[in-house]
């Protein structure tokens, strides 16, 4: 980063971890002295610099160290907020529906004094903003066709609509749009990853089976507490002898994968309890309808017709029914009876 020799004061990483990936950010001087915080890290760049159009750097940390004072996520925060910038560009916000504050893109004072409020749910704007922008959008009945979440959470720094394995990933997520469920961000633009080839982040062949795998080895990550970042140092075939090492198991690759599998089963199931089904398992119109204009992937986007195809082969790599729900089958032979009793498991 150009303002590393600037205001990197050191590495920081997680406690153990042999290749810290974060740097504590620290101004000195000017109107945001005192700013300590450890980042901006790459979503945050955009989240909270590139959406709501804030050149400054400075601006951006502070805005960082804010968002971690106040509990906020940086990403679902600044994609709000460029979401209420647009609205407020669009007429359809005024300065009246936010404490009087004047929300344009590229306004730091404005941008950091919004976010202050939605830190703390304050004034209208903390009413409006705080629960992010499906939720802002609904209570203000307008703004939905721009709001850019999937089941309410605001999407990271990937264009998904020219990457439709990433668009499906992030359709599909139990917890909605994030690049860390699946992860398969890398294998997508690099085309290839592990034992993946010649992936073509154009086309919606063959994605479903692509997205259940990662997402099952993600999660068998999270279940070994292994960082995510190391996704190119642990692969599959090297965890057994990492499990027998720390609790003498003798597990094979393909039963730990079968981990990830059930995790991802119950997931589902929790959610298809409270009611949510393929329905939810939707894009951003504009990632639907608004192609790249222009550069290597110019003219890309995922169709409704695409995605519903993505859908169907991918609850067929799943083992779920057609709306999306895992068949009772499926959850049996992942020991799961219990649950498929409570979800009332799909027929095929
Ligand atoms: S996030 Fe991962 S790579 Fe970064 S410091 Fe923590 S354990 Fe290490």
């Amino acid at each position: 980063y150009y303002w590393a020799p600037k205001y990197s004061a050191r590495n920081v990483a997680c406690p153990g971890c042999t290749k810290p990936c974060g740097k504590l950010f620290v101004i000195k001087e000017g109107k945001y002295a005192g700013t300590e915080v450890d980042g901006p890290e790459y979503e945050t760049l955009y989240s909270l610099g590139g959406c709501p159009e804030i050149s400054s750097i400075e601006a951006v940390a502070k805005a960082n160290e804010l968002c971690d004072l106040l509990g906020l996520d940086t990403i679902s925060a600044g994609v709000t907020v460029a979401w209420a910038m647009e609205a407020a560009e669009r007429g359809l916000l005024k300065p009246e529906d936010l404490d009087g504050i004047q929300l344009a893109f590229g306004d730091e004072d404005a941008f950091l004094a919004v976010l202050e409020r939605m830190g703390r749910r304050e004034g209208k704007v903390g009413e409006l903003l705080t629960d992010g922008s499906k939720a802002a959008s609904e209570r203000l009945g307008k703004g939905g066709e721009f709001a850019i979440h999937i089941k309410g959470m605001e999407l990271p720094a990937y264009d998904i609509r020219g990457a439709k394995g990433v668009a499906l990933a992030f359709a599909v997520s139990f917890r909605g749009g994030d690049h860390l469920t699946a992860g398969n961000y890398g294998t997508e633009f690099g085309g290839s990853w592990w034992r993946f080839e010649a992936v073509d982040r154009h086309s919606i062949v063959n994605k479903g089976f692509e997205v259940k795998f990662h997402e099952d080895l993600m999660a068998l990550y999270d279940v070994l507490g292994i960082c995510k970042f190391s996704r190119h140092m642990f692969f599959l075939e090297g965890l057994p002898e990492l499990v027998r090492a720390q609790t003498g198991l003798e597990l094979s690759a393909g039963e730990l994968l079968t981990v990830g599998e059930r995790v991802y089963n119950l997931a589902r199931a929790f959610n298809v309890r409270e009611g949510f089904s393929r329905k939810q398992d939707h894009l951003p119109k504009r990632v639907m309808e608004e192609p790249i204009p222009e550069g290597p992937s110019a003219g890309d986007r995922v169709s409704y017709e695409e995605l519903q195809a993505m859908l169907d082969d991918y609850y067929e790599a799943r083992g779920w029914n057609r709306a999306g729900v895992p068949l009772k089958a499926k959850l049996v032979s992942l020991d799961l009876e219990e649950i498929a009793e409570e979800t009332g498991a799909g027929r095929a």
